[in-house]
C-alpha cells in the first residue's frame, strides 16, 4: 500500500531537479538533472577555525589542542542559485527543500565513507523565531540527512537566548550576539559522538558555540553545512 500511494505522489509531485525544476528520478543521491549535476562539485572539509580545505580525516596546523568543533564538512559555495534556493527555503516557507538538502548531504557524506556519528543534531532557533517561520530549516535538513544515513536524530540543544539576526553582524559581534545563546536539552554520554547541523557557515560563530555546549558535556561534535559563505571574514 505504501509503494503505492509513493508511486501517486510521485505523479502528483515528480522529483525535479533543485536548480532548473526539470522533472529527475527519485533517488537519495544528488536532486539534480544530468546537466546541472556536471556543473556540481561539492566543497567538501574545511578546517572549522582557518577555513582552509582539507582532506577527509585531515587535520589542519591551526587547530586548537581541544577543538568544540572536530571537523567541518560543507556541500556549496554559498552563491549564485545557492543563495536564492536557501532564501526560498528560509523566509518564503518552502520546506519542500529540506528534504532533498538533507538527502544530499547525507549522500556526500555517506559517499566519503567516514565513520558514522551517534547522533545527528541540528542547530536550534529560539522559539519564537520558529514560530515565527513555521520551521527549523536546519532540523528538517538534519532529519533527512540522519534518515540517510541509517543515523539517530535528536534535537539535543536548545537556544533559549533571543539574539539578533547573523546576517548584517561583523565577526566580533556575531560573537557576541551568539555567546552563550544554547543548552542542553538531554544527556550526552561521554564520548557520545555527534553531527551538528546547519543551513549556512559564514564566520562559524554559530557553530562553534553550539558544538561547545556539546563538547563540554563530553561529546566529539563534527558539523555539516549545506552552504560555506566565504564572503564575511571581519
Ligand atoms: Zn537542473
Ligand atoms: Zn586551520
Amino acid at each position: 500500500m505504501k509503494a503505492f500511494l509513493d508511486n501517486v505522489i510521485s505523479l502528483i509531485y515528480p522529483e525535479r531537479c533543485l536548480f532548473c525544476r526539470e522533472v529527475i528520478p527519485d533517488q537519495a543521491g544528488r536532486p539534480l538533472c544530468t546537466a546541472c549535476e556536471k556543473e556540481f562539485t561539492p566543497v567538501g572539509y574545511l578546517c572549522p577555525y582557518c577555513d582552509f580545505r582539507l582532506s577527509p580525516n585531515a587535520c589542519c596546523i591551526c587547530r586548537p589542542l581541544q577543538p568544540s568543533l572536530h571537523s567541518l564538512y560543507a556541500l556549496a559555495i554559498f552563491e549564485r542559485q545557492w543563495r536564492h534556493l536557501l532564501h526560498n527555503y528560509k523566509y518564503y516557507g518552502r520546506r519542500s527543500i529540506g528534504r532533498p538538502l538533507g538527502r544530499w548531504l547525507g549522500y556526500e557524506l555517506g559517499a566519503l565513507q567516514v565513520s558514522l556519528p551517534d547522533l545527528v543534531v541540528p542547530v536550534p532557533l529560539h522559539r519564537d523565531r520558529e514560530k515565527e517561520r513555521g520551521f527549523n530549516q536546519s532540523a528538517l535538513i538534519a532529519r533527512h540527512l540522519a534518515q540517510t544515513l541509517a543515523v539517530e536524530y535528536y534535537p539535543l540543544l536548545f537556544k533559549h537566548k533571543k539574539t539578533l539576526s547573523q546576517t548584517a553582524l561583523s565577526r566580533s559581534d556575531r560573537q557576541e550576539n551568539i555567546h552563550e545563546a544554547f543548552s542542553l536539552a538531554g544527556t550526552v554520554k561521554k564520548g557520545l559522538t555527534v553531527l551538528l547541523v546547519d543551513d549556512i557557515y559564514t564566520t562559524g560563530s554559530t557553530l562553534r558555540e553550539a558544538a561547545e555546549v556539546l563538547h563540554s558535556h563530553g561529546a566529539l561534535v563534527h558539523g555539516a553545512v549545506v552552504a560555506y559563505n566565504p564572503l564575511i571574514k571581519n
